[in-house]
């Protein structure tokens, strides 16, 4: 559909859009794009704009779908022209929603989903709209991985760029530090390459200081042998263990080798086969592990994990990296409102334990959760000034997972997030993941960037000097 067509059929909606552009400069614009632009009114408009969390709800004046770095830079070019609010998106999946804005143009990277994998240099190539399932199959194939986040649905550009975690990351690190290089699409429309000997410091503001300073067209990523099968799984405490189970979780975890991750999640237990029916519906504590070595040696060292307590049930074995990676998926599908707080811990002393059974056991909706994720190890063996996330004392981040289904929950639920959070905050170690901040956590950011911030406030003076890449959790040029 054109725009004068679209002006025929939808008058208010495109009364929206001609208030900000003039149809013919969408129409130039058109000309030289490759990819789709899509209006109010297309077909495809509502499903495209449509994110990961269900609260953000936005409308953008145009959608521009790319097909290519070309097409990235004469979107920002007619971004910049335009005098355009721009949002980009990868995944989708930030939950603060920074990836569609209200009545600006959103630059669409989900189609750019290339990934590819020289197995002999352990290198890989991946496009910006390739979610952490695409790019692990194609990897995976080669036996091969890098660490990515722990849901597979997840963009892996949005990820990347604010640090990124998961499974592996007490053995390989943050995915940025396994980042070799980057082509960005800047905010004067140039592409320029980022690494250690070009654009140094474009490529340390790029590792952690999601999205500031440019478009990414391209991650090439080191690649480490993992799997293809990796001992992995569940195990299921019930509720009334909690402090003991946490506990027990807390030093276990200071002293476990780098190949083995344990994550801490205690929520309303789904109903999984392998527990007793008796146990669906109510809270438990739960155990997610992965070991990311020899299964044989991995089973020896999570014997301890079973005395914790007596386990309702337990579902662990030894199976395809790239299944573990999707073992989440099903709790954490798109259409729900989702509303996040969190902290990085350096320790998990008695307070906080006793804090989140407290919480724990007053969660306002079946699908809401507080996990804990395990970092530390290669994470923090990296100078906290060697890359734009600063967080490297870091050992757990906490996330309170606020989620459920209606809008007539919001003030239940939020009200218990932000009450946890803010009893939780004096046994936190300080800064924040940038990736788990929601929309009104503003306040947040330079405490999230921490030792980082002014620095990259100086590289966005000189790389985005008006500010064109601000839907993200902004840092002001200088
Ligand atoms: C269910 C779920 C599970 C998660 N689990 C983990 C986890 O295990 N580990 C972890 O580290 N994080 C995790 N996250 C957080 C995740 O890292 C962030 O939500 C991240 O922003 C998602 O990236 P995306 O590309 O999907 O998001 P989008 O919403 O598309 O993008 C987020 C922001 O990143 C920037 N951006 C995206 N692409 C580009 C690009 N190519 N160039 C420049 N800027 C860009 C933009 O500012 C954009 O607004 C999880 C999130 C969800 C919803």
């Amino acid at each position: 559909m054109d725009a004068n067509t679209l002006r025929a059929s939808s008058p208010l909606t495109m009364e929206t859009v001609v208030n900000q552009l003039q149809i013919a400069d969408i129409d130039e614009f058109k000309s030289h794009f490759r990819g789709d632009v899509l209006l109010p009114g297309h077909a495809r408009y509502d499903e495209v704009r449509r994110i990961w969390n269900a609260m953000i709800d936005r409308r953008p004046a145009l959608i521009a779908r790319c097909s290519s770095a070309e097409d990235v830079v004469q979107a920002v070019r007619f971004g910049r022209k335009n005098n355009l609010l721009v949002s980009i998106r990868g995944g989708g999946h930030n939950i603060a929603g920074n990836a569609v804005c209200d009545d600006g143009l959103m630059i669409d990277l989900s189609l750019m989903k290339g990934v590819k994998v020289d197995p002999n240099a352990r290198r890989a190539n991946v496009e910006p709209g390739c979610t952490l399932a695409e790019f692990d199959a194609v990897a995976q194939a080669h036996g091969l991985a890098t660490p990515l986040g722990i849901n597979s649905t997840t963009g892996v550009a949005g990820l990347t760029l604010g640090g990124g975690f998961g499974w592996l990351s007490r053995k390989y690190g943050l995915a940025i530090d396994n980042l070799i290089s980057a082509d960005v699409v800047m905010a004067d429309g140039n592409q320029v390459r980022a690494s250690e000997t070009e654009n140094a410091d474009l490529f340390w503001g790029l590792r952690g200081g999601g999205g500031n300073l440019g478009i990414v067209t391209s991650f090439e990523f080191r690649l480490h042998s993992v799997g293809p099968n990796v001992l992995s799984g569940l195990i299921v405490f019930p509720f009334g263990q909690a402090k003991s189970v946490i506990t027990q979780f807390a030093r276990f975890t200071e002293r476990m080798p780098d190949e083995l991750n344990v994550w801490m999640v205690t929520r309303k237990a789904p109903p999984l086969p392998f527990l007793p029916a008796h146990a669906h519906g109510k809270e438990m504590v739960a155990l997610a592990l992965c070991y990311a070595g020899d299964p044989a040696q991995g089973e020896k060292l999570i014997a301890p994990l079973r005395r914790f307590g007596t386990a309702l049930g337990e579902h662990i074995g030894v199976q395809p990296y790239a299944a573990w990676q999707q073992a989440f998926d099903p709790l954490l599908t798109p259409g729900a409102r989702n509303y996040w707080k969190s902290h990085n811990f350096a320790r998990l002393d008695d307070g906080v334990i006793d804090t989140i059974v407290k919480y724990g056991a007053m969660l306002p909706s079946p699908q809401c959760e507080i996990f804990i994720g395990t970092i530390g190890a290669q994470t923090a063996r990296v100078a906290p000034d060697a890359t734009a996330y600063a967080s490297r004392d870091a050992n757990y981040v906490m996330n309170v997972h606020g989620r459920w289904a209606s809008a007539a929950e919001d003030e239940r639920g939020i009200a218990w997030a932000r009450d946890f959070f803010a009893k939780s905050q004096p046994f936190a170690s300080g800064g924040a993941y940038i990736n788990f901040l929601t929309q009104d956590e503003t306040d947040r950011v330079a405490f999230a960037y921490g030792a980082a911030y002014r620095r990259l406030g100086e590289l966005k003076k000189k790389y985005d000097p008006t500010n064109l890449f601000r839907m993200n959790q902004n840092v002001k040029p200088g």
